[in-house]
Parts: C-alpha cells; sequence; structure tokens
C-alpha cells in the first residue's frame, strides 16, 4: 500500500518531463514542492527497499525505454530570495527554480557572476551537481552554499563552496558522493562587474552591437543570441533544440596527443584551437566529432546531431532512448577510430541495464 500522506503515483510518463523527449514511465512518481516531501519520499524508498532516481529540470537525462524502477522523485521546490551584502547580492535559490530564471533576476538586479550563463535549460539543483559552466564562467565561482538532504540519514546538511570538489563540470554530488544528496537549495554570492568575455563568439557579438562597455545585461544578450544561433535554447518549434545540451564533454589531451590532432588539422584543413588548461590542452569535443567526419544534420534513423552544432544529439521526432544511446555510441567510436580520444558523454544515462552501448558510453578508456 502506498503511504496516504505521501500518494506517489505510479507508472507516470517520464519522456515528457525531459527535454529530450524519450525514456519509459517511472514505477512511482513524486512530485516534491516541500523539504518535508524529500525526506518522506527517501524513507519510502528506504522502507519498501526500492531506488529512488532524483530528476530535476531534465535538461541532461537519457532515460531508458523501459523506464525506471522504484520511485523517480522530481525536485520542484519553488522560491528565490535575496539580500543585500555589501556591493553584491546573496541569492537563495530553491533547487526547483528554473535555471535561467534565476540567471534573468540576477541580470535584473544589475549583479555580476551568472551572466555568462544565460538560456542553459534544467534547474538550480542540478548546477552545483555538474559545476555548470559557459563562456568563462562557472557556477562554483559564486556558489557560497549548498544546501541537501543526506539520503543516508534524511538529514539537511549543508556546504561551503571548499566542500564540493568542484572541478571542470564536475563535483563530489557526480563522483565520490554520486547519489547521495539531494540538492534542495543553492547560495550564490553576486556582484562585482560583468566578466568581461574572452570567448569569441560572445565578444564578437558585443562588438558588432556595438556594446563597447558591456553591462552583464549586454552580456546576456550575447549568450542568449550565440546559444540560439547554436539550437542551445529550449525552443519547442526548434527541432535543433529538442536534446540533452552538449552529449559530450570538452576533453583535456595531452601535449603529445594535441600535436597529432593539429597534423590532423593541418592535414584535414581544419584548424584546431586547444587551450591550455591543468593536466593539459582542452580540445572542442565538436571539431573532434567533426573531424571524424560527422556533419551537423547526420542522421541515424530518429536520432540526429543538431544541424547547428554536432555535439548536441537530437530527438529527430518519436526516437527512442535506444536509438539515442545508439548515435551516441557509433559517434563516440568514430571519434576513437580518427583521432583515438574518448569522449565522456555528459548526460546523465538512467536505466539501460543490459544495453551494451550505454556500457560503452560510460567507458572511459583508461
Ligand atoms: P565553444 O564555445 O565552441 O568552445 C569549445 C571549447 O573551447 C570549450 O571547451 C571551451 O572551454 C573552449 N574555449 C573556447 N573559447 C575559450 C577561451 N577563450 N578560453 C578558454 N577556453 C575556451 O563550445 P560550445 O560547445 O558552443 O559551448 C559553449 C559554452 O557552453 C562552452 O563554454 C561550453 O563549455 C559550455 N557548455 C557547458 C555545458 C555544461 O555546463 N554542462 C554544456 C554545454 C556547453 P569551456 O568548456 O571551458 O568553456
Amino acid at each position: 500500500m502506498v503511504a496516504v500522506d505521501l500518494g506517489p503515483q505510479s507508472h507516470v510518463p517520464l519522456a515528457p518531463l525531459t527535454t529530450l523527449g524519450v525514456g519509459g514511465a517511472a514505477r512511482w512518481f513524486l512530485r516534491a514542492v516541500t523539504l518535508h516531501d524529500i525526506q518522506a519520499a527517501v524513507r519510502w524508498a528506504g522502507d519498501r527497499g526500492v531506488p529512488l532516481t532524483v530528476l530535476g529540470g531534465g535538461s541532461n537525462v537519457v532515460i531508458a525505454d523501459e523506464g525506471l524502477e522504484g520511485l523517480v522523485l522530481q525536485v520542484a521546490l519553488r522560491g528565490c530570495e535575496r539580500r543585500t551584502q555589501g556591493d553584491g547580492l546573496i541569492l537563495d535559490a530553491a533547487a526547483g527554480e528554473p535555471w535561467d530564471a534565476v540567471v534573468a533576476a540576477s541580470v535584473g538586479y544589475g549583479v555580476a557572476g551568472l551572466e555568462c550563463l544565460s538560456g542553459i535549460p534544467g534547474s538550480v539543483g542540478g548546477t552545483p551537481v555538474q559545476n555548470v559552466g559557459a563562456y568563462g564562467q562557472e557556477v562554483s565561482r559564486v556558489i557560497t552554499r549548498v544546501t541537501a538532504v543526506d539520503r543516508l540519514t534524511g538529514r539537511v546538511v549543508q556546504f561551503g563552496p571548499g566542500d564540493c570538489a568542484f572541478g571542470y563540470r564536475t563535483s563530489r554530488f557526480k563522483t565520490t558522493d554520486r547519489g547521495r544528496y539531494i540538492v534542495t537549495a543553492v547560495q550564490f554570492g553576486l556582484g562585482g562587474g560583468p566578466a568581461g568575455t574572452s570567448y569569441p563568439d560572445v565578444a564578437t557579438w558585443l562588438h558588432d552591437h556595438r556594446r563597447d562597455v558591456p553591462t552583464v545585461a549586454d552580456v546576456r544578450d550575447a549568450v542568449l543570441a550565440v546559444r540560439r544561433r547554436k539550437g542551445m535554447v529550449v525552443d519547442a518549434a526548434d527541432v535543433d533544440t529538442h536534446s540533452a545540451g552538449s552529449f559530450f564533454v570538452n576533453p583535456v589531451v595531452s601535449a603529445a596527443q594535441r600535436d597529432a590532432l593539429d597534423a590532423r588539422a593541418a592535414e584535414a584543413g581544419k584548424p584546431l584551437v586547444a587551450h591550455p588548461v591543468e593536466g593539459g590542452f582542452k580540445v572542442p569535443a565538436a571539431w573532434l566529432i567533426q573531424l571524424a567526419g560527422f556533419r551537423p544534420g547526420y542522421r541515424m534513423g530518429q536520432a540526429g546531431l543538431s544541424s547547428k552544432h554536432p555535439l548536441a544529439i537530437i530527438n529527430v521526432g518519436g526516437a527512442s532512448a535506444r536509438a539515442i544511446i545508439g548515435l551516441a555510441a557509433h559517434v563516440k567510436r568514430g571519434v576513437i577510430e580518427s583521432s583515438g580520444v574518448w569522449l565522456q558523454a555528459e548526460p546523465e544515462v538512467l536505466g539501460c541495464e543490459g544495453n551494451d552501448e550505454a556500457a560503452f558510453l560510460r567507458q572511459t578508456g583508461e
């Protein structure tokens, strides 16, 4: 029997709750709007010994066609409060707030720190998990606190930024403590001047639109325009946006690999821009995908590459999770054959036990 005070629904389709729009149903499903809902859900799943899967904005997941066993918990806590601190602002946002609404609010208040992260789908709770970043900003630089429910104890815990083990598109919530904490709120400390963006696409837009001394609002306009051009702003009418965003993380390669890629770039007439970072050189995954022969708009059944950005795998219409994963594995294999680099999938692949292509996607090549 289902607990009366909790009331999870059964057999709830999950595809409509994701930007990619694939996947089956949740055996049990609860939309949590309070902290109490989350704690009750943890107990409910624990008492029954069933798995609990947390879903946020659904922008970075591929859900198995067979659906998910156990309880799927959609974190839908809302609210965003602000207070001033010195010249800056502290924003306390609940995990279920739509991310771009929080960015837009910060820009409206005229404070800096999130403006380059405009137009990213999903909700606040997912941002510390993968240390969301774009165009030279990362949430780890402005997060002052992460609040979460510890699934082991059911208690509320808080982490300072130094406790989160943030790295490039990663954190403890994605690595050592994967699955342990359910983020309920994130606090951001914002202020200072706008990020002078060094990213060519954004800088060019600002230059072309004569925003010579850009405000945070100018930077937001620029980032939104660039993202739209790449099909990276969710739009129901644009099939290129029916995706989980970039499907692969931009890899860091060694100096020797970078030199080998440079030689290939010269042969292919496709200049490579590799950025020096700790541990090597960051290479655009989109460049590697094109070097392997995949063009924007490439199709394999109902799955395809966006015609605007080959790094996004899209649901052309009626795709299965199997088709999406099949194409991703095909691309990953092509890149390994052409350049020896093992791309890492960025979205979480949920379920898919027994799917060899999904297992291959998780392999690191080490
Ligand atoms: P892009 O702007 O063409 O950049 C491709 C690669 O070049 C990225 O690895 C980027 O580093 C690097 N890069 C470009 N200009 C740079 C500069 N001036 N200094 C240092 N590194 C530079 O890539 P895109 O695929 O269209 O993505 C646009 C932005 O959105 C990128 O910043 C990307 O990382 C970000 N993004 C983030 C997520 C996420 O957080 N989950 C998902 C998708 C895209 P960085 O990756 O360090 O920016």
